[in-house]
This record gives C-alpha cells, structure tokens and sequence, in this order.
C-alpha cells in the first residue's frame, strides 16, 4: 500500500511528541508551526519491522479557555480520523482519565478505523497498576508504553504494522535479478505531484498547465478521493497530474487548511512516481522546504526543483547560473537534481518542467544490464579500490540492478558490512557520472557471494 498513515491523537502533555521523536529516531520531521492556539504538529516517516509508515504527531494546544481547547481538539481528531489509516490514541498514566480523555474517545469509539490506546508514562510497575483504569475505556488495542525509556512502544509497533500489507514481491531487495530475468514494467502512466509550501504557486501552476492541455479525465474513481487524478496528453505522451492544492476548497473544515495540506502532500509524494518541488524564488528554499526535500529521498522519490515566480527576479548576468550554484550547496549530498526557472504566471518554461518530470521518470525506470554495469563499475573500482578495514581487503566482484521501483544495486563482495560511507558515496557518484540517474535516489547494497 502506497503511503499507510498513521496519527497520533491525545491532549497536551501526554507525550505525543516524545514518542514521535522516538519513533523518528533522529530523522528529520517536517514541522509545521501553525501560530495560535495549536503548537507544532510533525509529520515524518518511521520504519518499524521492515515497513515504512507516515505518522502524524497532532501537536498540542497553547492553552486558551477550556471553550476553544475542547473545539480544536476535536477537530484533530476529525481531521487525524478522515486522514489517517490507523490512529494512536495517548493518554497519560501518570494522571489517569480526565475529561478531554473522555471526550476524545467518544469520538474515537466511533470511527470503524483502528485505534490504538497506547498509555504512555508507564515507567514502573507502580505506574502499570494505576495503568489499567484505561482498559475501562472501552478499547480492544490497550498498550502500555513509556516514551522516556521505550518499553512496550515495540508491541505497539508491532500491532500496528502488522496492518501495512507486505511491499509485493518485486520490491524486496533480496530478489537477484540477472540479465535476461522478468523485472516488473514499469507503471504505465507516469504520475507527477506538485508539491510546496503554501502560496509557493501549485495551483497557478496546475491552471497554467490545465489551461493549455486537454484534459482527458478527472477524477478517477478507485483511487483516492483526496486527489484528483488529471490525465494529459503533452508531446505523445500521457501523464496524470495529481493536484493537491485545488482539493483544499472542497473541504469543510476550512480553518485548518495548513494540516490537511500537509497530509495531502505528504499523500501524493505517495502515489507520485515524481515530485515536481516548487520553490519560491524570492524566499529561496527553506528548512521546510529542506525538510520535504529529504522526505523525499528517503522515498525514494524522482524530483525536478521548480525555481517558481522568476519573473520576479531581478536578473543580471549568471543570476539563474549562481543560483542553482547556491541551492546546490543547500541540497547537499544529494545534489544531482534538475532545477528549473520557472513562472506559472507567465507560463515561462512550464513545458519544459513536464518534460523534465518525464525525463526523472524514464530514467527511474530504466534497467541498466548486468554486463554494462559491471564493465564500467569494476573498472571504477579497481582504479579505486576499497580502504583496507582492520586487515581485511574488500573484494568487490559483481554488480547487479535489483527489480525494484527506487534504482537499487547490488554489490556482490567478501566483506560486505566493512563497506563505509565514503567509499558508498564514490561507489553512488561513479553511478551518477557513468549513467545518467538526475533527479533520481539511488540505494546500494552490499552482500556477500
Ligand atoms: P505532547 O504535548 O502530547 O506532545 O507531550 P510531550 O511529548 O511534549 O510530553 C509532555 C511531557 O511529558 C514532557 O515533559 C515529556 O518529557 C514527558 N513525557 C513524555 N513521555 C514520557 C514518559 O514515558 N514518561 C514520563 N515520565 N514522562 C514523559
Ligand atoms: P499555492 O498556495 O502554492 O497553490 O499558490 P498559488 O498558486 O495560489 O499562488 C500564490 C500567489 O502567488 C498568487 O497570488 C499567485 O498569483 C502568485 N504566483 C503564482 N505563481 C507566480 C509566478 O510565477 N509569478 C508571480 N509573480 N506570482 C505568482
């Protein structure tokens, strides 16, 4: 399944936020500050069992009067409800069921949705013995948990990902693909998503594009009903669009448009097979914009940087040279992406941003052969070999592409966890230089023959 979500819902100071960090590890969370009476909510990707999942933090609420306290909690949870695949219901052992608790799960008791009771703060035995007044909720999932130390969030994971369904076979990177064998065809339409921040110019992209274009169909039943699916057809070619950013109007709850755009975006990264990052040339790229630049690497995602509002900048000579030059710097590592200087507005360059997006795509879904593949990277390997680690040489024989979605390739040799960064990360630019995978994260493995 493209994209299993998780939210986790319960009122301030439960812990909510602790165990989103735990869960995240020390990866980067994209962290959206909506000002008021609600503090930061987090969205990030957690892996647990071999599984990746999107999780929600909720946040918390600055405390105003008990009035709007109660309204804004309810409408997280509405909102975490319509949302999400799966929600974490937190309470806090260490006070025990309170009214907000109550009221909460009223509404949860009614979603067909799973619902996890994770009691958190369970740091003792002591604490375990007051724990259990929260069976009397009423809810079939109850876990125990401290976020501080850990223990019990295991079991939680555990019942939680046993509901993503298995990654279908093709995507395991444990298939060795040689020369001659069935890899998966690619996806047969390419789906793009625009994603950025808000007013970065989605939609007058979008409109700028659906102005020029036919559009085939929209909204396409089966898939959905978050986005809408716009089919084109640009230079023989057909793709569909995903639009995040016109759904927003149809919704009821119009006060929160910041988090349902974040769930949503985060939902088409899913389903896209590449993102199209609109940036606002005027702001240059942000830590958010960071942020979702690296939630999409992680995904494995193809990416074409739209420097959008170009017609706003004051241009002398090498001004789009320097500044791909500097937002280069900011992407760093992973810089080999195609940037392009664009203007929804006066419709400057949007052609070619869809056949940069086509290119990212191609590209993601070529296979490169076994044969090719290792002429030029034993080459490249034995023009450079491995550090020698505590006495052992490494020995590198073979290379292969695995059938997977996101480029993957294996690297067949004696000592294969005495492999080290620096040497992945020549092993990745010689990948990148040799072949071309712009706008493309690749992943390496390393196995023993
Ligand atoms: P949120 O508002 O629900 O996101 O709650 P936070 O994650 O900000 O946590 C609120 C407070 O509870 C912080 O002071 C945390 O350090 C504390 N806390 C979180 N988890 C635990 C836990 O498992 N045990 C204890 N004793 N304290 C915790
Ligand atoms: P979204 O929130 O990302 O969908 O952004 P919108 O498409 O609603 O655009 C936000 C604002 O930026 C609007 O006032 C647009 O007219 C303006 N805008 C969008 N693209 C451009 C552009 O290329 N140049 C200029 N000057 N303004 C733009």
């Amino acid at each position: 399944m493209a994209g299993f979500t998780v939210a986790i819902v319960g009122r301030p100071n439960v812990g909510k936020s602790t165990f989103f960090n735990r869960l995240l590890e020390q990866r980067k969370a994209i962290v959206d500050d909506v000002s008021g009476v609600t503090r930061d909510r987090q969205y990030g990707v957690a892996d647990w069992n071999g599984k990746s999942f999107n999780v929600i933090d909720t946040g918390g609420f600055v405390a105003q009067s008990e009035d709007i306290f109660e309204k804004e909690i309810r409408k997280q949870v509405m909102i975490a409800l319509e949302e999400a695949n799966a929600l974490i219901f937190m309470g806090d052992a260490a006070t025990g069921i309170t009214d907000l608790d109550e009221s909460m799960a009223d509404v949860l008791r009614r979603t067909s949705k799973p619902v996890f009771l994770a009691v958190n703060k369970v740091d003792n035995p002591d604490r375990m013995l007051e724990a259990t007044e929260f069976y009397g909720m009423g809810f079939d999932n109850v876990f125990f948990i401290s976020s501080m130390t850990g223990s019990g969030s295991g079991e939680l994971l555990d019942a939680i990902t046993a509901l993503i369904p298995e990654e279908p076979a093709t995507e395991s990177e444990d298939y060795m693909g040689e020369d001659g064998e069935a890899v998966p065809a690619p996806p047969a339409i390419p789906k793009f998503a625009i994603i950025g921040q808000p007013n970065v110019g989605k939609s007058s992209l979008l409109n700028a594009l659906i102005g020029q274009e036919r559009t085939i169909v929209s909204d396409i039943a089966g898939t959905t009903r978050d986005t809408i699916h716009t089919h084109y057809n640009l230079f023989q070619k057909e793709f569909v669009l995903i639009d995040t950013a016109g759904i927003r109007r149809k919704t009821k709850v119009h006060e929160d448009l910041e988090f349902y755009s974040v769930i949503r975006a985060i939902k088409a990264m899913d389903e896209a097979d590449v993102c199209m990052l609109l940036l606002d040339a005027e702001k240059g790229i942000t830590a958010q914009d960071l942020n979702i630049f690296s939630l999409l690497v992680r995904k494995g995602k193809g990416i074409v940087i739209l420097v959008n509002k170009w017609d706003l900048m004051e241009k002398v000579t090498n001004t789009a040279r320097d500044y791909e030059e500097q937002l280069k710097k900011r992407l760093a590592p992973f810089n080999d992406v195609p940037i392009l200087f664009i203007s929804a507005k006066d419709k400057l360059r949007i052609h070619k941003a869809i056949e940069l997006a086509l290119d990212v795509f191609d590209t993601k879904s070529r296979r490169i052969s076994t044969s090719q593949l290792n002429e030029v990277m034993l080459k490249a390997i034995e023009s450079y070999h491995p550090p020698v680690v505590r006495g052992n040489s490494i020995k590198i024989k073979f290379v292969t592409q695995l059938p997977t979605h996101v480029p993957s390739f294996a690297f067949f040799c004696n000592y294969p966890d005495e492999v080290k960064q620096p040497y992945k990360n020549y092993l990745e630019n010689q990948l990148r230089q040799n072949f071309n995978f712009k706008g493309v994260p690749v992943r390496l493995f390393f196995r023993k023959k």
